[in-house]
């Protein structure tokens, strides 16, 4: 998990070498690239841009998520100013796992069959369910069976997303954007009726300054979402990032953490769900 400096090596080894280190290579690491702690740098992969999950603002991170990365990379040895917090878009996060980008990635990333085929999860620390986020005096979507005609926008690469197309594209026209953010965007532009996704990440999203008033999550929760950590296929990491999980729900920083995140935001977890108990091996 150390970071390495490209440039030196650019100098010693050329420009091809270059080329191969900025496409996500572990450089002078190599494969093995799992120290745990000491002086080395942590990369983890968070959202920037859902408040109270995965925020970043000027050289601040906040949110649930980053609190959990911050308690677990503590647990393995590594210092808050050890982190090195890197975007981690839902469609990109295989692939950041995969070509060694970041070495954990927390950012409302449900645990799945399909996932696990390329990536392996520690966790979950938290259990979501999808919902919808429709405009604040809009009666006519109580749930995903009330989408007949509208344009709904979920992000590329989601379970939600996936979900709509599985189950109910028939009548709804999806679209797909990089981000929550930015459906929400588009919804404030009149193109689109209601934003699918997990209803922690809607919530934080409706009570936003500038989102106030505006918009409603409609509070009929469809799925499990299970956030898990998710590091790369063969890791031998779960059990730490487990027992430090554990620990954290224990000793009540969890608790602590999800009542801070939402502070001010019209949102209850669902309580037979959480906390969720990690086991020992990956989920
Ligand atoms: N938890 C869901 C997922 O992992 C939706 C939220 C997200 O896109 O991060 O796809």
């Amino acid at each position: 998990m150390r970071k390495t400096r490209y440039g030196m090596a650019a100098l010693a080894a050329g420009a091809a070498l270059v080329l191969s280190a900025c496409g996500g290579g572990s450089g002078s690491n190599g494969g093995g690239g799992e120290a745990s702690g000491g002086g080395d740098t942590v990369r983890i992969g968070i959202k920037f841009d859902q408040p109270g999950l995965g925020f970043k603002n000027g050289n601040e991170y906040t949110g649930f998520d980053v609190d959990v990365a911050k308690y677990v990379a503590k647990e393995l040895g590594y210092a808050e100013d050890k982190i090195e917090f890197v975007e981690s878009p839902s469609a990109n996060r295989e692939n950041m796992l995969a070509n060694k980008q970041v070495d954990m990635i927390f950012a409302t990333y449900s645990i799945t069959d399909e996932r696990k085929k390329t990536v392996d999860f520690a966790g979950p620390y938290f259990v979501a369910g999808q919902d919808l986020l429709v405009r604040a005096d809009d009666n006519s979507i109580t749930g995903p069976d009330s989408l007949n005609g509208k344009n709904l926008c979920s992000v590329t690469g989601s379970t939600s997303a996936q979900r709509i197309k599985d189950e109910h594209a028939a009548n709804v026209n999806l679209v797909e954007r990089p981000s929550y953010a930015e459906c929400v965007t588009a919804m404030q532009g009149g193109q689109i009726d209601a934003v699918t996704t997990d209803d922690i990440i809607l919530a934080g999203l409706a009570a936003q300054p500038n989102n106030a008033g505006k918009y409603k999550v409609v509070g009929n929760p469809f799925s499990e979402e299970n956030y898990g950590v998710g590091l790369p296929k063969g890791t031998d990491k779960c059990a730490d990032i487990n027992a430090a999980i554990n620990k954290m729900i224990d000793d009540g920083a969890w608790e602590e953490a999800l009542k801070k995140n939402t502070e001010g935001v019209d949102y209850t977890y669902n309580k037979e769900l959480n906390p969720p108990k990690p086991g020992d091996a990956c989920a």
